[in-house]
């Protein structure tokens, strides 16, 4: 760094060859890192925000987005695998080859770019390149053969933000790409991909939708529009970008596995109400004479997520659709969710008229809403925290889970810990991962009575910053399996003497 600092001051930027700037810009080079994530699979849902890689790390394999929620749908048995070596367009790809571009442009510009395109390019890799952008935007040889060299600086910075996580420049920059170059499909797509990771499905969707319908056979923004399109429940939408983009890509087994789905959901929506409210928006059957209790969803789901925003100290998801199917097998049609799952949220929430007439199913949507308030967070979130969290958040502990708590204290044994970090948990016994969640919430209240709250958000900066092993003990240092299990018992005795209603 110091060596930078020390060329830029040290010579004029005229004085910099191309070698210099194309050093400058080889940090901006974007991690692999918000790829366009594949349609619900079963190990990452779809609004999974993206892992981050510092912009700096080598060009190592791409790693998968690394998912958030532990309660994204497992994917439909029947789906076939990807193809071997397959690789799925992504927006991330597009982005890289104009960062490409625009370094293999240097050598020329260095040689007659004028003043303020030369300034600009070579504050670009400073820790502030706004000022650089500036100088870029008013370089009046920023037009390279219909190549904008200022959009092409916007899109390097906002990449670059996005990476290191930094939201709200990256949205700042990629918003002034959009407004600097309307028609370009990839200041579109950044700037989805950034609103998507700020919970903004909606806004994304209309930014991207006149990219999609200008290059409707660039895979890559056809399969973005997809899945934002279905995070807002528009199913026509993505049923018409699901076709393009199988058009392009028809080896993508998964996809075509997902478009039968959507194509199910879009049947069973077809004659649904939509209503918004508070950035909730809900299509349900209003037709339907059990479905009154809308109100009540839209609430439970608003003040669950402002909740566990609170608790996270950031601000409430802006947006979120709910989905409502009349039944519990429609709605396991539509999104493939294990038998006992009562609502699942995948990038919208989906839940069910028969869940939401149980004495439980506003819990149900509590726990869905959280996980869809965590899903913003950067992660992967281990699946102890997200799925303990998540029960936490649904209220106070039923009889029904009292007595699974008081038999996993008095079961003697405990899941290592470690066991419980991934994101994903792939258990085949629905007692063990009966254990396992129950065990989860035994963990995260532990933390909340020992620690306060303020250790939830503790335990999820350290996630963000890459560091997710060993959470409960390094915030907790007194808790032990054995601990626990003795935790365990003292919430279900304390739920058994003032007892709630519910079952589960
Ligand atoms: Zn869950």
């Amino acid at each position: 760094m110091s060596r930078l600092r020390g060329a830029a001051l040290g010579l004029s930027a005229l004085a910099l060859g191309a070698a210099g700037l194309a050093y400058l810009l080889r940090a901006p080079e974007p991690a692999p890192a918000p790829a366009g994530p594949p349609p619900a699979p079963p190990s990452a849902p779809p609004s999974a925000p993206s892992p981050v890689s510092s912009p700096e790390a080598s060009p190592a394999p791409r790693p998968e987005p690394a998912p958030v929620s532990a309660a994204a749908p497992a994917g439909c048995a029947e789906d076939e695998p990807d193809p071997p070596g397959f690789v799925r367009p992504s927006v991330w790809e597009l982005i890289r080859l104009r960062n490409a571009e625009l370094r293999d442009r240097l050598p020329q510009l260095s040689r007659d770019a004028s003043p303020d395109l030369r300034a600009g390019l070579v504050g670009l890799s400073a820790a502030d390149p706004d000022p650089a952008l500036e100088r870029l935007r008013a370089a009046p040889d920023r037009d390279r053969d219909g190549f904008d060299v200022a959009v092409a600086g916007l899109l390097n910075a906002a990449s670059r933000a996005l990476a290191d996580g930094d939201l709200e420049a990256a949205a700042r920059r990629a918003t002034r790409a959009v407004e600097e170059a309307p028609a370009d499909p990839g200041a579109r797509a950044l700037r989805a991909m950034v609103l998507r990771e700020q919970g903004r499905e909606r806004a994304a969707w209309e930014t991207l939708a006149p990219a999609f319908a200008g290059t409707p056979d660039e895979p890559a923004i056809a399969l973005l529009h997809a899945r934002l399109s279905e995070d807002v429940g528009e199913h026509a939408a993505a049923r018409e970008a699901i076709d393009a983009y199988l058009r392009e890509v028809p080896e993508d087994a998964r996809v075509t596995g997902w478009r039968a789905r959507v194509r199910v959901r879009a049947e069973l929506t077809e004659t649904h109400a939509r209503r918004s409210w508070n950035g909730v928006e809900v299509l349900w059957p209003d037709q339907d004479p059990r479905a009154t209790p809308i109100d009540a969803l839209m609430e439970t789901v608003d003040g669950a997520m402002r909740a566990m925003a609170r608790v996270m100290g950031v601000a409430r998801r802006p947006e979120l659709t709910v989905v409502v199917y009349r039944a519990r097998e429609e709605m396991r049609s539509a999104t493939c969710s294990p038998e006992w799952t009562g609502a699942v949220f995948d990038g919208a929430l989906h839940v069910d008229l028969d869940r939401l007439a149980d004495p439980d199913g506003l819990r149900t949507v509590r726990h869905e809403a959280t996980h869809a308030q965590l899903a913003l967070a950067r992660g992967p979130i281990p699946f102890w925290l997200n799925e303990g969290v998540a029960q936490w958040m649904e209220g106070p502990i039923t009889e029904g889970k009292a007595r699974r708590l008081a038999a996993l204290a008095s079961r003697g044994v405990w899941i290592p810990f470690a066991s419980l970090e991934g994101p994903f948990l792939v258990i085949d016994d629905p007692a063990d991962a009966g254990f396992a969640y129950d065990q989860s919430l035994v963990m995260v209240r532990w933390l909340v009575e020992r620690e306060g709250q303020r250790a939830i958000a503790d335990a999820l900066r350290l996630v963000a910053e890459g560091d997710p092993h060993d959470l409960l003990t390094r915030l907790s240092p007194d808790a032990d399996g054995r601990a626990l299990l003795g935790f365990a018992g003292e919430l279900a005795d304390r739920a058994r003497l003032s007892p709630r209603p519910g079952t589960r």
